[in-house]
């Protein structure tokens, strides 16, 4: 079924409706129409609803190559209770000799399981920072592992305005490339034929950087795409990428891109579905295709590769494939100039099945553009993944975004679960590793934090993410991504909480004291209506005597920006993956008018805080509509890759 079909399904109920109504007023006089024509109603409503139900898995032959990776999937689901104590055990017998484990008391004398379960204490990264950066300043001693730490992964979430840094070993990269093998076999039941066709994956490295101690550090995607896993895959028919190696390994994003776009406009009735990691760079990939497509058209035109493609690895790959075609070219902009960009993902590439990017968690906001470009196309999340560990996939892929989830593999780390209280949206305070359940003793319908532990020596660690308990396949729990803690503002893998907005407005407002102006209130939205999209803050003031002039509120955009985190700033100066921080000072009163909204829905009037952060559409209207001005940043703030402390070092 295409995208297309699915989404006009409720035009045919509802056509379907007013043509049974009809027959009904016509037929009323005759019984034995009206029950035929109520079967045949009855029949085509039945096969349409059949086709609306959620996807169950088509009944096709498996092929040969997929039924192994199918039967892994039933076997450590069935046994997830046995695989996750042979996990542990595994993991504490290797790594029985580091000095963290030692400072808990498992000596790996046999009952280290036992002692695991009593003793470990959960942690959060700030907890292990200090034997993090031991490692990160060249101690070669196990600390946290046994085994060689690789290279840190850089993860979106951070800790002092910098990225954390998770120790990884070269075995990760087997467990890794386990979970994509996995992804194909599952996808193949639910939409077959995938190997007649390519996947247009727009994937893309970031910049990397060394430790004191000379350990790499890089951004989890970007260690895997340059890994040998990714580059020397073998051949497999079911996952041939349109994007030539050299393409997604250049550095330049843009020179990528363009790169990318091309050889997926080439090759446009071959491909049978287009992705990207998260929804943000799928959209931004479209919002490049909308600015570049005279200058991709006239490459295919002449079969020449544009000038700014400089680097030598991406043209010689494009050459390959570059050649003239008229009547493709003509294809492309005959579309690309149609004022209307609506299912111009579908209008590009007619073969296309799903959009196979993440859109649970903080993506859902681009759930609507992503519609709006593809046609209506399914949108398929197939894996839930961080740089502490890969978790887990999605079994049901064709599912609708509300309602997918994503089942922990047992073998890919030690998972433990953290009960969220319902009352207050958080875990109380007073829980600790005694109160954590076990992968298999998880309650449906229940939250909970992720907790995990890994090969590579991360114990009872707090991912951070909030998940609901939404069924079982076998034994194994499927999970609801609910969200991450305390993020308040997230466009692409930025993740700002409202302590640090505190702090980077606070820093800002010193601007406005020369004019005896102070801030009264303020709030936050992440903007993504635009692309890229930008967080808002909007200010109600309460002003001096001396008038501000306009330049000194883009000074506050810009002391906001550069106050953000090292994964905002990057995401504004080198990725462009967000635009630039807008600030909206509303009339005096605007904030007590916020609060009377939200007392009209309900809140309590003696616990009502202003939100640091809103999400709603009413309220970011009621904020809007009280805007007297607005001021963009001038520039982007500063960013180098590395953490700060590095390059004081260096
Ligand atoms: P990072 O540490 O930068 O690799 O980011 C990992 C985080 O991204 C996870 O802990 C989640 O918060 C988020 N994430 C990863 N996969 C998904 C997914 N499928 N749905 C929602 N959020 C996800």
């Amino acid at each position: 079924m295409s995208g297309i079909q699915k989404a006009t399904f409720p035009v045919y109920i509802n056509t379907l409706i007013a043509f049974s109504q009809t027959i009904h007023n016509k037929l009323a006089h005759n019984p034995l129409l009206l029950l035929a024509a109520a079967v045949v109603t009855a029949t085509i409503v039945s096969v349409l609803l059949l086709y609306t139900m959620p996807a169950a898995p088509k009944t096709t032959t498996i092929p040969n190559e997929h039924k192994k990776p199918l039967e892994f999937i039933e076997d450590v689901t069935t046994n997830a209770g046995e695989v996750q104590n042979s996990v542990l055990s595994e993991i504490l017998k290797q790594n029985s000799k580091t000095e963290y484990l030692h400072r808990h008391g498992l000596n790996g004398a046999g009952d280290d399981i036992a002692s695991f379960k009593k003793f470990m204490p959960m942690v959060k990264y700030e907890d292990l920072q200090p034997d993090i950066l031991r490692i990160a300043n060249g101690d070669k001693s196990p600390i946290l592992c046994s085994l060689p730490i690789s290279e840190f992964l850089t993860s979106s979430g951070t800790s002092g305005g910098e990225r954390k840094l998770m120790p990884t070993i070269d075995d990760e990269l087997d467990r890794r490339s386990l979970l994509y093998s996995l992804l194909m076999p599952v996808m193949n039941q639910y939409v077959p034929g995938l190997d007649k066709g390519k996947g247009m994956y727009l994937l893309f490295v970031k910049s990397e950087a060394r430790t004191p101690g000379g350990l790499v550090a890089r951004p989890v995607l970007t260690s895997y795409y340059k890994s040998r896993h990714f580059i020397e895959r073998p051949f497999d028919p079911y996952n041939v990428y349109t994007s030539p190696n050299e393409a997604i390994l250049c550095s330049d994003s843009y020179q990528s891109m363009y790169a990318q776009l091309l050889c997926g406009l080439l090759e446009n009735s071959l491909v049978l579905r287009v992705g990207a990691v998260f929804a943000s760079g799928f959209i931004r990939a479209i919002h490049f295709l909308e600015k570049n497509w005279p200058r991709l058209s006239h490459d295919i035109l002449t079969g020449t590769l544009d000038a700014e493609i400089t680097d030598s690895a991406v043209r010689e790959a494009v050459m390959k494939v570059l050649k003239p075609n008229p009547s493709l070219a003509s294809f492309i902009e005959t579309e690309c100039r149609k004022e209307s960009w609506q299912g111009i993902i579908l209008r590009l590439w007619p073969n296309t099945k799903y959009v196979d990017v993440i859109v649970t968690g903080a993506m859902s906001q681009y759930i609507p553009t992503l519609d709006f470009y593809s046609g209506g196309l399914p949108l398929a999340c197939t894996m839930y993944a961080s740089s502490e560990c890969y978790f887990g996939l999605n079994l049901n892929p064709m599912r609708k975004p509300s309602e997918v989830s994503y089942t922990l593999i047992p073998t890919m780390g030690y998972f433990e679960f953290l009960p969220v209280n319902h009352r207050n949206n958080s875990n109380d305070e007073t829980l600790d590793h005694h109160d954590l359940v076990d992968l298999v003793d998880v309650k449906l319908g229940q939250e909970y934090e992720l907790v995990v532990t890994t090969y590579a020596g991360l114990y009872r660690y707090r991912v951070g993410d909030v998940l609901r308990v939404a069924g079982f396949k076998n034994k194994a729990p499927q999970f609801n991504f609910v969200r991450r803690k305390n993020v308040a503002l997230s466009i692409d893998s930025d993740k700002t909480d409202e302590v640090e907005l505190h702090a980077a407005v606070k820093n800002a407002v010193n601007h406005l004291e020369p004019f005896g102006a102070t801030l009264f209130e303020y709030t936050s939205y992440a903007n993504t209506t635009t692309i890229p999209g930008h967080y808002v803050l909007y200010w109600e003031l309460r002003l001096g005597s001396r008038a501000i002039p306009p330049s000194v509120f883009e000074d506050c955009c810009l002391a906001i920006e550069e106050s953000l985190n090292s994964v905002y700033r990057q995401g504004r100066t080198a990725d462009g993956s967000i635009g630039p921080l807008e600030l909206k000072i509303v009339e005096d009163g605007t904030f007590d008018k916020l609060m009377d909204y939200a007392l009209s829905q309900g809140a309590s009037i003696n616990q009502y805080k202003a939100p640091r952060c809103v999400k709603s559409e009413p309220v970011v209207q009621l904020l809007d509509a009280k805007v007297l001005s607005n001021y963009f940043s001038p520039k982007c703030p500063k960013w180098v890759p590395g953490h700060k402390q590095w390059l004081k070092d260096n």
